[in-house]
């Protein structure tokens, strides 16, 4: 039985996520791969994680939902039988609207799935791998945003401040379980060129940001993931409570 580490990343299946499982399985990570709805592009995530001599599985959980994350995390448990990292990556946008515009479900939406389901998440992570429960410590990476400190103005400031939230739950989170064996991070990304945006009604987001960014172009998934593994591996041993822009300089 292989004793490589096992790293669980939420919407593991496209964009930032399917690059830090791809980079995490090129570098020993045993990946568990979540995704909410889309089948199809967790497995091409797994079958390129086989075909390079990995070692992956597909969990499909809605992190928007308590109970399906408890499932999620039972699913790792029973297939890998350890968990060393959690990179809370899944997220989302919604249509760009100003405040006045704003309906409460929508907002409840971003909530559940980018602020609730990244802390269940980090709960589920520190009873499997605190050494306060008996585990042997690991890793938590948060995918926070740009947003938290730009604020998204008429875009969607209900996700700037879900992503604000996470900065704070991962310096907060980094304090309490410092003596435990847990570190935790966060990454804020700026504009990457993902499908992100066309989900949020804007497909030529990336390309049109581009002017707006120190670097003058979007940034690529692979380039946020780069900054995930660090904080995933050893290199990263005295890091913990740290947030990194990954924007460009924006
Ligand atoms: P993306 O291309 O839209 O991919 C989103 C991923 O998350 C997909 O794998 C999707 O699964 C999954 N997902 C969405 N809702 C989910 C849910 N409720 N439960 C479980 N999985 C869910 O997004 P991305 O651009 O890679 O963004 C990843 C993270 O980076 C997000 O937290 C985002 O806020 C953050 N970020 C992105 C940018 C950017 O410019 N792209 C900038 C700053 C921060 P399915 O395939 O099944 O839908």
């Amino acid at each position: 039985m292989s004793e490589n580490p096992v790293l669980l990343v939420t919407g593991g299946s496209r964009g930032i996520g399917a690059a830090v499982s791809l980079m995490a399985a090129s570098r020993g990570w045993r990946v568990a791969v979540n995704y909410a709805s889309n089948r199809q592009a967790a497995e091409k995530v797994v079958s390129e994680i086989e075909a390079a001599g990995g070692e992956a599985i597909a969990v499909e959980a809605d992190v928007g939902n308590a109970t399906e994350i408890v499932a999620m995390f039972l699913a790792v448990d029973r297939h890998f039988g350890r968990l060393d990292g959690l990179v809370n990556n899944a997220g989302i946008v919604d249509m760009p609207q100003r405040i006045d515009e704003m309906s409460a479900e929508r907002i409840e939406r971003m909530m559940r799935v980018n602020v609730i389901g990244s802390i269940l998440c980090a709960g589920e992570a520190v009873r499997r791998m605190s050494t306060k429960h008996g585990g042997k410590g690991g890793v938590i990476v948060n995918i926070s945003s740009m947003a938290a400190k730009l604020g998204s103005p008429g875009q969607y400031v209900d996700y700037a401040a879900s992503k604000a939230a996470i900065d704070t739950l991962t310096i907060g989170l980094a304090r309490e379980v410092a003596t435990e064996g847990v570190r935790v991070n966060a990454i804020r990304p700026g504009v990457i060129d993902t499908d992100i945006h066309a989900s949020g009604g804007l497909p030529d987001r990336a390309r049109d940001m581009a002017p707006s960014v120190p670097m003058q172009r979007p940034g690529r998934a692979e380039e946020v993931a780069d900054a995930v593994l660090y904080f995933l591996s050893p290199a990263a041993s005295y890091v913990t409570g740290a947030i990194l822009d990954v924007s460009g300089g924006r």
